[in-house]
């Protein structure tokens, strides 16, 4: 078969280096710190704690490690409860197991696709009335979307239960001018291959109070006490960046902005290629705030659109494109099957039904407009073909 037919697959959010990476990784190998500290690692805390306008940061070997380290400074212990939003990675939530603790997982509210501010007070509320407040409350920024952060941080403020913001994929968005991340007591993020900008792996834990990034920076390092040998009187862990990957991170924060705009101008092209045929609906960005549109996120309504999104899944797959459904509600997996769960209301479940009908498209900030076009020009013949076929249908019945 001739070569040139077999189309060049687009994946969905994949690294896209400046080229200044490869300085930066070579300065460690000239004075040899090959090690998880170092100059890079200092200088990448330094630098995303002044871009994110925070007292202090602690490099970490992924956003899961800094979930976890956080949990531990809140003191969840087996037995706690922990509030996650349900619509999210499983990350979110694992760090809850690793701690004995129990999720109770809070349904999203549509005008942001995050924590629903109703569940969660329904939620606190209950619990209070049966004596078991949450150790803390993990708050998700879905797809680069804050959550209804004023909200949240008040009912957090009125039950007094901690905040923790899974900013993973929300490096870069705002939330009323401040940037997303750092409105909980603790935040994380990731440096994850598919994020927004990339260590390969790697994540960053982010606290205003004092002695919070020193306490997670000491369990980071296997909770060492200060003595000449080596002496320990607590559990720690094997979680710092390395001083190699660190320099790529600085690299790419330098062009952060860059990419948040690159992002952006995706999602309006689709927006604009999309958006208006029938059903289709794009994820929308609440006022206030700004989404660095990590993915650009859809819903399609099968009764109007004539496709589903499985169908559109499928026919993207068929020309080598990647894309996926939106996450799947942690209190549908199995994993959770026991878990506690509070909708938005009574009859109304924003998360599945978001997870029934939203599509997530390649979105990558390096994806050219031809490789965008493609994406589009998939869907839009899948679509017309339905419609011709099911007017056909119709007019014989
Ligand atoms: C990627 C991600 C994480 C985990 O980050 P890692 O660096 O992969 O451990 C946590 N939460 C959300 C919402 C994520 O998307």
């Amino acid at each position: 078969m001739d070569k040139s037919l077999v189309k060049s697959r687009i994946f969905l959010s994949p690294p896209h280096m400046s080229g200044k990476e490869q300085q930066y990784i070579n300065d460690a190998f000239k004075t040899n710190w090959i090690a998880p500290l170092g100059p890079n690692v200092d200088a990448f805390e330094q630098e995303m704690a002044a871009y994110l306008g925070v007292n202090e940061a602690v490099a970490l070997s992924s956003g899961t490690a800094a979930l976890h380290l956080a949990l531990r400074i809140l003191d969840v212990q087996a037995g706690d409860r922990v509030f996650c939003s349900s619509l999210t990675f499983v990350a979110s939530a694992n760090p809850i197991l690793y701690q004995g603790a129990e999720p109770v997982f809070i349904d999203s509210e549509a005008g942001t696709w995050n924590m629903s501010p109703l569940a969660l007070e329904r939620a606190l509320h209950d619990e209070l009335r049966k004596g078991r407040l949450p150790k803390a409350v993990i708050a998700v920024n879905l797809y680069g979307q804050s959550a209804n952060m004023d909200a949240i941080a008040a009912l957090c403020e009125l039950y007094q239960v901690p905040l923790v913001e899974d900013a993973a994929e929300s490096l870069g968005s705002s939330y009323k001018g401040k940037k997303s991340g750092t409105f909980g007591r603790l935040g994380i993020y990731s440096f994850n291959g598919n994020k927004i900008i990339t260590t390969s792996g790697g994540g960053m834990l982010i606290a205003d109070e004092p002695g919070a990034i020193a306490q997670a920076r000491f369990l980071a390092t296997q909770a060492r006490d200060v003595a000449p040998h080596y002496q320990h009187s607590t559990m720690g862990y094997n979680y710092r960046l390395s001083n190699i990957l660190a320099g790529v991170g600085r690299a790419q924060l330098e062009v952060l902005d860059d990419r948040v705009a690159a992002r952006r101008r995706i999602f309006h092209r689709y927006e604009q290629m999309l958006g208006s045929l029938p059903g289709f609906t794009m994820m929308p960005e609440a006022e206030g705030t700004m989404s660095n549109r990590w993915l650009t996120t859809l819903t399609i309504d099968k009764n109007e659109a004539g496709v589903s999104v499985n169908e559109v899944l499928q026919a993207l797959a068929a020309e080598n494109i990647e894309a996926r459904p939106v996450w799947k509600p942690l209190h549908l997996q199995p994993l959770f099957r026991n878990s506690i769960y509070y909708p938005h209301e009574a009859k109304e479940n924003v998360s599945e039904q978001l997870f029934a009908t939203g599509l997530c498209l390649p979105s990558g900030s390096a994806l050219t407009e031809e490789e965008q076009m493609r994406v589009v020009t998939s869907i839009r013949e899948l679509v017309e073909y339905a419609n011709r076929t099911g007017q056909q249908l119709k007019s014989i019945s």
